[in-house]
């Protein structure tokens, strides 16, 4: 495998990373990028994601954008990690392989720990497992009875159901209507909790077998990908990729609340701005989505059960509540007001390195290969 550090510096995305990694593994046709943001708070943690990215600069700015996102998150979380993520480069319509999981399990475990993967779009439950026979720094992975983890998106869709049950109280859910972009493995387990909580669904994705499902279960209505940001909704929940919030869509959007699980919902920073003028209130994806992390996080130290993760994810509504209260106080986005806290809470720990493998995090894996003696 060839490895080599990415000078990123130019990128427009780029923040001060402490190491951006590109590995190329000829054998298994593996090409992937880890971003790691910052280890001032612990290990870089975040999840890894499949995608078909038009040209290798795209994937390394995804990477940036992301791990940067989980820096913000873990702090707002208030989880003993720092933010990172991995990014694998697929050919349009090429299924994952198991050679190409396993080798990018010898790729993070070059990083010694720096770096914890994890599931996200695009990589399963069981692509994790044959992570683990390389090394030791992946979460997500099947548990057994009462433990916590496993796969993250239940998680992440229970913090952005509770979230917005806070942010439209008084009203009932019930009297919703919301439409959903995106029904994966979130944004499915979210209409589920929105169909059980008695809302109204409109939903809408790339797969029509996607959207299938939610009309068959939860009576969903499904409109084509083209329209469902500008589809009549009391909320939007953008559940599919980042970047669905941008000055072409910002005009359409009738919804006036955003509350979903994709991450980095607004294009650029300017679209906070441009849907505070419009009066449309978007609570801060990184804040809402943390459920899946904490699963995972939680997992990864050991030690918590599925109850403390119930206990952990339903602290996020009250986080949403304070921001939006900052927000009103400062007339600030709450995007902005969220961006400079979680910044904040990562300087208040200045020269912690954090990068300590040995916090918490299961025993090393009992497998040769996992030296990763091909990196
Ligand atoms: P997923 O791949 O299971 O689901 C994404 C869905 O979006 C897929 O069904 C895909 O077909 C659909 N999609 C893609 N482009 C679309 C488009 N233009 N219009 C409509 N649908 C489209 O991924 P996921 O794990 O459900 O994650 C969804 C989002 O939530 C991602 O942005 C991810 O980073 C974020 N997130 C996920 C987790 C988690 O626990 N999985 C945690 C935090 C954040």
């Amino acid at each position: 495998m060839d490895i080599k550090q990415l000078d990123c510096r130019s990128n427009p995305a780029f923040d001060h990373h402490e190491g951006v990694y590109l590995a190329r593994d000829a054998r298994s046709g593996l090409e992937a990028i880890i971003a790691v943001h910052s280890t001032n708070l612990g290990p870089a943690a975040g999840g890894c994601r499949r995608w078909s990215y038009g040209d290798r600069e795209s994937a390394v700015t995804d990477a940036l954008r992301l791990s940067r996102g989980m820096s913000y998150k873990n702090a707002m979380a208030g989880l003993p990690f720092g933010g990172g993520k991995a990014v694998l480069l697929a050919q349009p319509g090429q299924a994952p392989t198991r050679q190409e999981f396993e080798a990018f399990g010898r790729f993070v475990h070059t990083l010694s720990g720096r770096y914890v993967t994890a599931e996200d779009v695009g990589v399963s439950t069981e692509n994790m497992r044959v992570v683990r026979e390389r090394t030791p720094y992946v979460s997500g992975l099947p548990q057994e009875g009462e433990a916590a983890g496993g796969d993250p998106s239940p998680w992440t869709a229970l913090g952005v159901f509770l979230s917005l049950q806070r942010a439209v109280a008084p009203i009932d859910v019930a009297e919703l209507t919301v439409a959903v972009q995106g029904v994966g493995h979130v944004g499915y387990h979210l209409c589920k909790l929105l169909h059980e909580a008695g809302a109204n669904l409109i939903v809408s994705d790339i797969h029509p077998a996607s959207t299938a499902r939610a009309a068959e279960e939860f009576g969903a209505r499904v409109v084509p990908v083209d329209q469902i940001l500008s589809v009549e909704a009391d909320v939007l929940a953008p559940c599919a990729l980042g970047g669905a919030i941008n000055e072409r869509s910002i005009p359409g959007l009738k919804a006036r609340l955003i509350a979903g699980a994709a991450n980095n919902q607004l294009a650029t920073e300017r679209d906070a701005l441009r849907l505070h003028e419009r009066g449309i209130l978007l609570l801060p994806d990184y804040v809402i989505n943390a459920g899946g992390i904490i699963a995972v996080a939680r997992e990864y130290l050991g030690g918590s059960t599925r109850q403390d993760l119930v206990r952990e994810v339903g602290l996020i509504p009250g986080r949403v509540a304070e921001l939006l209260e900052l927000s009103k106080q400062t007339s600030q986005p709450p995007s902005v007001v969220a961006d400079r806290t979680a910044q904040r809470l990562i300087d208040r720990v200045p020269g912690a390195t954090g990068a300590d493998a040995s916090v918490g995090g299961p025993a090393p894996v009992d497998n040769d290969a996992a030296a990763g003696h091909e990196a």
